[in-house]
């Protein structure tokens, strides 16, 4: 993949070197115990002795955050004395976003799309950057008629493009577009706008939502109930009865691997019961694709799944509390182990106490005693794909201190350099 060019105050010496060993490792041929994929997804082990590290073998800035970061700076050094805005937060991670801001670049919305600069106060000689979420298809119209250039600063990651282009294919196949995604999230907003240039689409945020929708499928529930049960989530003029007749899925890029599939195999059963179809003939009724996860999802929720075979005592997520792929990686965490999702080393108070978000109420928790008495200590660390790896070293540092440790990070760079 591509290297970026992205503030070195964002990289970690130590993290890059093992991610790099763990590169070259994979390369080798043999490993004794290579996966079937022929990747090895088991965690580094850092150990200090009484605290025991284990790293998740993916995580932290993906190609399109990296991109879009690269992006970003580049254009605020390219063009001094020129406004600079951001349509919305670049990516889900708040330090970057406020380096950004510290940068002089201003927000025109905020995460949930409520406006903060009104698009009258833009003027064609303005440089309006497009996040790496992607954005609706109304609002790049909107800034094309002022005269934004939205193509020359647009950092939309291709694997949201490639849910778009996805979209079209099953528009053009005849198919209602079910877009499995949450309806606020600015990535979930954007391909609606794009899936509904197409074709009927409707979006459902996770499997409760799509067992109700299913009802209306096989006329359980009546068609005009469904407008305002899926009030926001359908395009104009959807029709229940003649729109979810032939259906295809495809997927916010950061959902729950599991989530997703759960979800396509049950609207497929779903047809074929309601259609007296054989899973040969499934596809008259449904588009038989695959999800529309991005890599940098499936490689780190696969990493923790395998991180999380190490008998442990807690794990630790590392991520901007809005930030929708590492809430699926604490939520991963959650099923085996005490987990703490935090979203930078300063919400590690001490040995005794950690401020923790539990993204389920939505709120910022104080939780004590988490390190157990006990030694070695044994942590499981991972991050989000917009967190920046220098916060993760940073997360280290604080709990090798506590354990009277310092990070011997040159002796441990040279152990994986
Ligand atoms: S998480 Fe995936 S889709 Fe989102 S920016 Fe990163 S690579 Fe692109």
């Amino acid at each position: 993949m591509k290297n970026f060019e992205v503030p070195i105050i964002y990289r970690s010496p130590l993290i890059a070197a093992i991610k790099k060993k763990r590169k070259e490792m994979d390369k080798i041929k043999n490993l004794p115990d290579r996966r079937q994929s022929g990747r090895d997804f088991t965690p580094t082990l850092l150990d200090f002795g009484p605290v025991q590290i284990y790293l998740a073998r993916h995580f932290g800035f993906c190609y399109g955050v990296e991109n879009a970061i690269e992006i970003a700076f580049r254009t605020v050094e390219e063009n001094p004395g020129k406004r600079i805005f951001l349509l919305s937060e670049m990516i889900h991670n708040p330090q970057v976003n406020a380096d950004l801001q510290a940068h002089g670049i201003q927000f025109l919305q905020d995460t949930y799309g409520k406006q903060l600069i009104p698009f009258d106060t833009i003027t064609a000689k303005d440089i309006v950057l497009i996040p790496a979420f992607g954005t609706t298809l109304e609002i790049e119209e909107k800034l094309n008629r002022i005269g934004i250039q939205t193509e020359k600063y647009n950092t939309t990651c291709p694997f949201v493009e490639k849910v778009w282009n996805r979209s079209e294919v099953i528009a053009k196949n005849n198919y209602t577009i079910i877009i499995h995604g949450k309806p606020k999230h600015e990535e979930t907003r954007a391909t609606f706008s794009h899936a509904s240039a197409n074709a009927a689409s409707v979006i459902v945020k996770n499997i409760e939502e799509t067992k109700k929708l299913a009802k209306y499928i096989t006329g359980e529930i009546p068609a005009d109930q469904f407008y305002s049960e899926f009030n926001g989530q359908y395009s104009e003029g959807f029709n229940v009865e003649k729109d979810l007749q032939r259906i295809g899925v495809v997927n916010q890029t950061t959902m729950l691997a599991s989530d997703t599939q759960a979800i396509a195999d049950f609207l497929k059963q779903i047809m074929i019961h309601k259609y007296n179809l054989t899973t040969a003939s499934a596809e008259e009724r449904f588009a038989d694709t695959r999800d529309t996860l991005c890599y940098a999802t499936n490689d780190n929720q696969t990493a923790v799944k395998e991180m999380l075979e190490t008998a442990a005592d807690l794990a630790i997520v590392v991520g901007g509390y809005n930030s929708s792929n590492t809430s699926h990686l604490v939520e991963l965490c959650e099923e085996k182990l005490p987990t703490y999702f935090i979203n930078s080393e300063e919400k590690i108070l001490s040995a005794d106490k950690i401020l923790y978000f539990n993204f389920h109420n939505k709120e910022e928790l104080l939780a004590t005693r988490y390190l157990p008495e006990k030694t070695p200590v044994k942590i499981l660390i991972t991050s989000g794909a917009s967190c920046p790896d220098a916060l993760v070293e940073g997360v280290i540092r604080k709990l090798t201190h506590f354990f009277t440790l310092a990070l011997r990070e040159e002796e441990l760079i040279r152990q994986f350099g």
